[in-house]
């Protein structure tokens, strides 16, 4: 097991006082923080590498391709997936998701289809499909929630019927951090020929994700969310499905041949990779993946859920204070929801805040989610590796105070 003190120690951020308090950061599933090995990475690209990649033949242009395709090849290990030619760079989860509702979706979906989705979507694996099942006059259909947040699968074969293209789910929820269980569904996919998609944005600095091991056909996630630069992301598929998905985006890198008024193009990857990408945070994305190997799955997982259990039993003594999400921390992990009667949660984070406790209030891009619990919005603690229970009684403190001010 880690210690979350020393790893503190690698995150500089961590080190700054907030409103002359010490920071604590429980924002993480927004996005986390950045060790220093990721920030050197991004500087030493950029003193040691700058160049625009598969383009040049001098030297710094190769080494900076070198480079981006090392990412590459990382992350497809990270993944298990078969060939790193089948990891594009998008600008995050929700562009690779916004890719394969486009590509995917424009040739592989038509009237009278069905996408399925969960309850538990954040809106970046639910507004894209909304959005296909229109142009395409086909249907949406969204597998419920039980009251703590699972998925309820009484009525899996009804949903699971007619012409189902895809089941689009996520990993983990960005509320409440519970678990869906993708094996489960995976295995009723493929009994009816629909393909999988899992959105592992939330997940992967939790629990990873082994494709291969899933047999899922396309996986989303962002770099941000796991120690990495903001604006780089993955969209991880199976080759013959890549190979058949036209085009996203024009222009140049993604091209064979260009004539007057024709062109061809280029090879998968880089037919989804038009333009200079972000090549500094792709970079640097590396070294936040060799950040995370660092760890074992094993221990981040016993971390989220001895957080998880001591934060709730904590949370638990405030009067008027609804906890939203499953009890049992082996089923979720990672993020706390909660709500106190009379008090909105922005006036909570913002009390919070002054204490120097960074937490997300608001309905955290899932608003049907919301709808569900018969709430508008929730204050949410979401943990990483360099939390502690010390970060979790900072809170607690903090939330005295709310309950202080408001007179509850
Ligand atoms: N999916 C989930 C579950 C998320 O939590 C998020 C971000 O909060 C996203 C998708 C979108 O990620 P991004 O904003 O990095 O594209």
């Amino acid at each position: 097991m880690f210690n979350s003190k020393i790893i503190q120690k690698d995150f500089p951020i961590l080190q700054n006082m907030l409103n002359g308090k010490r920071l604590v950061y429980l924002d993480n599933a927004s996005t986390t923080q950045k060790p220093q090995v990721v920030i050197d990475a991004i500087s030493g690209y950029y003193s040691t590498l700058n160049s625009n990649i598969h383009r040049g033949v001098h030297t710094l242009s190769e080494r900076a391709t070198d480079a981006y395709e090392n990412t590459r090849t990382k992350v497809a290990q990270f993944i298990h997936a078969e060939e790193s030619s089948e990891i594009i760079f998008t600008r995050g989860a929700t562009e690779a998701i916004n890719l394969v509702a486009s590509s995917w979706g424009e040739t592989n979906v038509n009237e009278g289809d069905v996408i399925i989705v969960t309850a538990l979507e954040h809106h970046s694996n639910l507004v894209p499909w909304q959005q296909l099942v229109k142009r395409k006059k086909a249907e949406l259909r969204i597998i419920p929630i039980t009251d703590d947040g699972f998925l309820d699968l009484n009525n899996l074969d009804t949903l699971l019927s007619g012409s189902v293209k895809l089941l689009a789910i996520t990993q983990m929820s960005n509320v409440l951090g519970v678990q869906t269980p993708i094996k489960l569904l995976v295995q009723k996919a493929q009994e009816i020929g629909a393909k999988v998609l899992v959105d592992a944005a939330q997940g992967m600095a939790h629990l990873g994700l082994n494709v291969k091991e899933l047999n899922i056909d396309f996986a989303a996630f962002s770099s941000h969310k796991m120690f990495g630069p903001t604006g780089v992301g993955v969209l991880w598929a199976r080759k013959d499905i890549l190979e058949a998905m036209p085009p996203y985006q024009f222009g140049g890198d993604m091209v064979k041949e260009v004539f007057p008024f024709e062109a061809t193009w280029n090879d998968v990857p880089w037919k989804f990779e038009a333009g200079t990408p972000n090549i500094s945070g792709v970079v640097a994305f590396g070294a936040a993946i060799e950040y995370l190997e660092s760890f074992s799955f094993a221990d981040i997982q016993e971390h989220d859920q001895k957080l998880y259990a001591y934060a709730r039993t904590q949370l638990r003594e405030f009067p008027k204070l609804k906890l939203l999400g499953p009890e049992d921390p082996a089923k979720a992990g990672g993020a706390v929801s909660f709500v106190v009667d009379g008090v909105h949660p922005h006036d909570i984070g913002s009390i919070l805040n002054d204490s120097g406790v960074a937490v997300r209030t608001g309905h955290h891009c899932a608003q049907p989610l919301m709808q569900r619990l018969q709430v508008q919005a929730t204050v949410r603690a979401s943990f990483s590796i360099y939390n502690d229970e010390d970060d979790v009684d900072a809170l607690i403190g903090a939330l005295k105070n709310v309950y202080e001010i408001f007179k509850i």
